[in-house]
């Protein structure tokens, strides 16, 4: 792990200072968790896989000119990352019913919805990161309405984007969960929206589109065992691996 200085501990990154002001080094731990923090464990080599698969998508993204955190990979488990200020509130795209939705509606996991649907929950573990509207946003303060706009707007053209990536490896994105940050740009002097945290099978809903068999958190969160070969299996089907092989990865190994 890096000797650098830490400057916040989450539950499956580590941030530490970056080389340079404006920097931050993001590091993948094997630590997972669930329904807000009550369920924990350990999947071995996850952060190695959601590393790469992270890099990879927001690489992917920035290339189609969605302004992302990400700089470059530094080693296995950790990114080099741009430094922002979070905006407490997290943003949900749900293409296919699942989860705390079906729940919520009654709606069977597996339906289709009759458009992508946009959801917010406000940032707070204390509270269990509450569903809010973006009434309550722009209200307390935590983003602004011009911000909100910048915010839909990418979560959508991301959704699109990751939608066909997804799916030209035979995979269905139900749904994911993005978090933006300011960015201060001290060339132009101006704060702008950007793409934060990760995204990975973490903090996406992938099922396989031939047998609906699922390749994400969902697997640890239900007990349905095989979480590290699902997301090696993300990796692999996007084409991408750990540079050494399977030998950092030391097979499915979850603890409670
Ligand atoms: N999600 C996440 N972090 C959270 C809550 C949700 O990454 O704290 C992701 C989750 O993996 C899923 C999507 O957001 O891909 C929608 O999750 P949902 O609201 O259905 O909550 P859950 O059923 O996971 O509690």
């Amino acid at each position: 792990m890096s000797r650098r200085k830490q400057v916040y501990e989450g539950k499956a990154k580590i941030l530490f200072e970056g080389p340079e002001p404006g920097t931050l080094v993001q590091y993948f731990k094997d630590d997972a968790s669930a329904f807000n923090n009550s369920k924990k464990g350990t999947i071995t080599g996850k952060g190695v896989l959601n590393n790469r698969i992270s890099e990879y998508l927001m690489t992917k993204l920035g290339e189609i000119g969605v302004p992302t955190h990400f700089v470059r990979r530094l080693n296995m488990r950790e990114q080099l990352i741009r430094e922002v200020e979070i905006v407490p509130v997290e943003v949900i795209v749900r293409n296919v019913a699942a989860g705390s939705f079906s729940k919520r509606l009654g709606i069977p996991e597996g339906t289709p919805l009759p458009r992508s649907i946009v959801e917010f929950c406000y940032k707070a573990d204390e509270l269990g990161d509450p569903f809010v509207s973006e009434e309550h946003i722009t209200a307390f303060g935590w983003a602004t309405a011009q911000e909100m706009d910048e915010i839909m707007s990418l979560s959508l053209r991301i959704n699109d984007f990751l939608l066909g990536l997804f799916l030209g490896v035979g995979i269905k994105l139900v749904d994911f969960k993005a978090e933006f940050g300011r960015f201060y740009n001290s060339q132009t002097d101006d704060v702008s929206i950007i793409l934060a945290d990760e995204i990975s099978p973490d903090s996406c809903r992938l099922w396989d589109v031939k047998t609906s068999e699922k390749m994400d958190k969902d697997r640890f969160r239900r007990d349905l065992g095989g979480v590290a070969e699902a997301y090696q299996e993300v990796a692999q089907r996007l084409g991408i691996l750990p540079e050494s092989g399977p030998r950092d990865i030391q097979g499915p190994k979850v603890m409670q």
